[in-house]
């Protein structure tokens, strides 16, 4: 288990991940007290020297420093996310993009090559990574989005009690890149830079995840992540590999279910050969985007049984591992197929739909419990667990058990006795 984080998983702290699933206990009435300021940044310097840091690094680095509100006001703003799933994907999978991705390919197509041929991670899938998480590396030179590594670790580690251990052992992590010169910081004014949750360079690694995956791939002795293409996509596959990617093998496709398909099926968690799903008349949504017949995928329906349906293959997992929130693994899906050419998914979206607000989130969770429907909780967030107790509690009223939560599905359940 390679995640940093046990609420948070994902080799970063992106905006969408934890706003999905959040986790910071910022403001959580269990959390302990945080230390003032300056108490805590000397033990941030006791700490970075139990973990080889130099006295003299770490004090140049933290002794002066200021927290960064910007940074707390982010984590914290995190909670309540309403935004559609299609929303999200069509915000990052966009034309612009997608043409922005192609001239990458096309002007990195030395590299990919070399990458495919060492790591046997796919060139899309690496390009997608890279338009999601820095927009090719745009992102970088943004002001207004990269903040200094060491300061905004030092801000979370210190302002965020609760998840004080993770946030001070990346902080250290960072610390420690800085003492083995492995940064380009001739390139970096602002000295090590990341996001405002430290994460990394052209595809976002927290400092942890570079010391165990990141490699000097054009050999210049630096694993640069930062400023060089070739080392940033190369660690990147590394990742990849390392979490279990299965070369030749894609993430999935689009399928197309049959009339009065039964949306149980789509339960997320079965995987049947491609042969047995196309004896219950799923077939790929476009021919030839599936391979042969013994492989096996597991069909889930993201919006419902009236939006687009995916048979993904255990590769979808490894992307999963990067960030867990599902918006986020389709978007690198979709964003991956359409760098390859593909024309778009067949199906559209339930655009109509309204999204619930956190409240009505856990309203829906008190009444499925109460009507016996376990959902491991009243937290807001729609995971697996509730998805299945909104499968159970569908079909016990006639419903598609396709486990999608919309405005109409909790007027159901309140109106439901
Ligand atoms: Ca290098």
């Amino acid at each position: 288990m390679s995640s940093p984080t046990r609420h948070c998983p994902g080799i970063r702290r992106a905006v969408l991940a934890c706003a999905l699933a959040p986790s910071l206990a910022l403001a959580a009435p269990d959390a302990p007290a945080p230390l003032p300021f300056e108490a805590c940044r000397a033990d941030l310097i006791a700490f970075a020297a139990t973990q080889a840091v130099p006295q003299g690094l770490a004090d140049a680095q933290l002794a002066n420093l200021a927290p960064d509100p910007d940074v707390l006001a982010a984590a914290t703003n995190q909670g309540e996310f309403v935004r559609p799933l299609w929303d999200y994907i069509e915000a990052s999978v966009t034309p612009a993009r997608i043409e922005a991705g192609r001239a990458k390919l096309a002007e990195h197509a030395e590299t990919f090559a070399a990458i495919e041929a060492r790591y046997g991670v796919d060139r899309h899938i690496l390009a997608a990574f890279w338009g999601v998480e820095s927009s090719f590396g745009a992102v970088l030179d943004n002001p207004a989005v990269v903040k200094p590594v060491v300061r905004s670790l030092a801000t979370l580690a210190c302002g965020d009690p609760a998840r004080a251990p993770y946030w001070r052992t990346e902080l250290a992590a960072a610390l420690q890149i800085l003492a083995w010169n492995q940064a380009p910081l001739e390139r970096m004014p602002g000295g090590l830079t990341g996001s405002w949750a430290g994460a990394m360079g052209h595809t976002q690694f927290m400092p942890s995840v570079y010391h165990r995956d990141a490699v000097d791939f054009d050999g210049d002795g630096r694993r640069d992540i930062w400023t060089s293409v070739p080392d940033a996509l190369a660690s990147t596959a590394n990742y990849l590999r390392a979490h279990g990617w299965k070369p030749g093998e894609g993430w999935g496709a689009e399928a197309r279910l049959p009339e009065g398909f039964d949306a149980a099926l789509a339960d997320e968690t079965t995987p049947r050969s491609l042969a047995a799903w196309r004896a219950l008349g799923v077939r790929p949504a476009r021919p030839d985007t599936l391979p042969d017949e013994a492989a096996e995928a597991t069909l889930i329906l993201p919006a419902g049984i009236r939006g687009p349906a995916f048979l993904i293959r255990p590769n979808f997992a490894v992307i999963l591992r990067y960030n867990t929130a599902l918006a986020y693994a389709l978007t690198v899906a979709l964003l991956s197929d359409r760098l390859r050419g593909d024309p778009g998914l067949v199906r559209d979206w339930p655009r109509g739909d309204r999204v619930l607000t956190g409240d009505e989130r856990r309203d829906l969770q008190t009444r499925l419990i109460a009507r016996g429907f376990a959902t491991g909780g009243v937290d807001g967030k729609i995971g697996p667990k509730t998805r299945a107790a909104l499968r159970a509690f569908q079909g016990s009223v006639g419903l598609p058990a396709d486990g999608y939560v919309d405005a109409a599905l909790l007027d159901r359940i309140r109106g439901t006795p």
